[in-house]
C-alpha cells in the first residue's frame, strides 16, 4: 500500500487535477443534509459531512435506468442500452458506505448472476474514501464497517489538521504523478497511521448488545416476536428505510411503450419491501399484506438471510433507515429488543431444565 501526507488545501488541488479529467461527484449540501452532487470546482465538497440522503448505490444502480428498447411488430433485434463509458469520480465516500458497496458487488458481480448494466457503471467509477466520525444513527463498530477491507482507489485517513492518502486499485492512475509532491510514508510509518486509526474508532461505543456472530441464532429464535407488531403498529409504509439503504437493491420492470406502438423502453426502477403492493401478486393474493411481516422480512434480509448466503450481513450500520423513518422505528431499538426478547427466552428455557 502507498501512502503519504496531504494537506486539506492539497486535498483540493487534487480534486482540482481531476476535475480536468473526470467528472467529480462529492458530497454537497441539500438544504440541512448532503447529498453526492456533481461539482465544478473542489471548494463545492463536503467532505467533513455526517452523512448523505441517498447512498452512492445510486451510481451503480441508478433509480430509474434503461434497459434496452423492444421492437412489437416484425423481426427486429432488441437494442440494449449499457451504460455509457465515460470515467468518473465519487469522492468523500465514508467506509461504510464502500463496505455497502461491496454487499451489492457479491450480488450484482458475483459468478451467479453478473449483471452488465451494473458492472458497466462501477468499470468506470474511480472511488476516493474519506474518514467519517460516529453519530447517534452510525453502528459502524458493531457491524465492523470502520476497516479498510474494501473496495477504495485512493482513501484520506484523518490525521491531524490534515490527513494520510493511500492508494490501492487504480489510485496511482488516479494520482498521475500528483503524489511526487508529497512526502511518502515508509511501510512502517503507514502500518503505524493504520493502528492508530483502528484505535480511534475502537473508542466508538457499541450499540448493539450482540454481536455480528450472535445474529444467525437469534434470528429464527424471534421471529414469532411481538416485537414486529408492535414497531410495525407505528409504520407508515413508506419505503423511505429502503429507499436510503446503501444494500437495498429490489427493483420493478416498467415496459414503456412508444407512441404508435412501434417499439418501447424497458426500464428497471427501485422498488421497495415495505410498500404494501410489493409482495402482490396477479391474481390478488399478497404474500405479506401486513406491516409487520414486511418489517420483519426487511430485518431478516439485512441481518440474517445476506449473511447465511454470502457470508456477512447486508446491513453495514450506516442508520439511514432510522433516520429517515418519519414513525422513528430505529433499527438499533429493535435489533436490541430483539435481542432482549431472545434472553428471556433463553433464561426461561434453562430454569425449565
Ligand atoms: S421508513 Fe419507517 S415508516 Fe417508512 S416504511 Fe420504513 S419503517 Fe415504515
Ligand atoms: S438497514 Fe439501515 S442501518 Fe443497515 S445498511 Fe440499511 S439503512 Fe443502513
Amino acid at each position: 500500500m502507498n501512502a503519504w501526507q496531504i494537506s486539506r488545501p492539497q486535498v483540493n488541488e487534487l480534486l482540482a487535477a481531476l476535475l480536468k479529467r473526470f467528472p467529480v461527484f462529492a458530497p454537497v449540501p441539500r438544504g440541512s443534509q448532503f447529498v453526492f452532487g456533481l461539482i465544478t470546482k473542489p471548494e463545492e465538497a463536503v467532505l467533513d459531512y455526517d452523512t448523505t440522503i441517498l447512498p452512492p448505490r445510486k451510481f451503480l444502480l441508478p433509480p430509474r435506468e434503461k434497459l434496452f428498447n423492444y421492437p412489437i411488430a416484425g423481426d427486429e433485434e432488441l437494442v440494449t442500452a449499457l451504460p455509457e463509458q465515460t470515467p468518473r469520480v465519487v469522492c468523500g465516500v465514508h467506509s461504510y458506505d464502500l463496505h455497502g458497496l461491496d454487499v451489492l458487488r457479491r450480488i450484482f458481480a458475483g459468478s451467479e448472476l453478473p449483471d452488465p448494466y451494473f458492472a458497466a457503471h462501477d468499470a468506470r467509477t474511480f472511488w476516493i474514501g474519506i474518514d467519517h466520525t460516529d453519530d447517534d444513527y452510525k453502528f459502524t463498530r458493531d457491524m465492523r464497517t470502520n476497516s479498510l477491507e474494501c473496495t477504495y482507489d485512493l482513501f484520506l485517513i484523518n490525521d491531524n489538521d490534515g490527513f494520510i492518502l493511500l492508494a490501492e486499485r487504480h489510485g496511482l492512475e488516479l494520482l498521475q504523478g500528483f503524489e511526487k509532491a508529497l512526502p511518502s510514508l515508509t511501510a512502517e510509518e503507514t502500518i503505524d497511521k493504520l493502528h492508530e486509526r483502528e484505535a480511534f474508532y475502537r473508542k466508538s461505543p457499541l450499540k448493539l448488545t450482540a454481536s455480528l456472530e450472535e445474529w444467525p441464532a437469534i434470528f429464527p429464535a424471534v421471529q414469532e416476536s411481538a416485537v414486529w407488531q408492535q414497531e410495525a403498529e407505528k409504520c407508515f409504509s413508506c419505503g423511505s428505510c429502503n429507499t436510503t439503504c446503501p444494500t437495498c437493491y429490489c427493483f420493478d420492470i416498467r415496459d414503456l411503450p412508444a407512441i404508435g406502438l412501434s417499439g418501447g423502453e424497458r426500464q428497471r426502477i427501485w422498488d421497495s419491501c415495505m410498500l404494501e403492493v410489493f409482495a402482490r401478486v396477479a391474481t390478488g393474493e399478497n404474500f405479506r399484506g401486513e406491516a409487520h411481516q414486511r418489517l420483519k422480512h426487511r430485518f431478516n434480509r439485512k441481518i440474517w438471510y445476506h449473511r447465511d448466503r454470502y457470508a456477512r450481513a447486508a446491513c453495514i450500520g450506516c442508520g439511514r433507515c432510522s433516520r429517515a423513518c418519519k414513525a422513528e422505528i430505529n433499527i438499533i431499538n429493535v435489533l436490541n429488543r430483539l435481542k432482549e426478547e431472545y434472553n428471556d427466552a433463553c433464561s426461561i428455557s434453562a430454569a425449565a431444565k
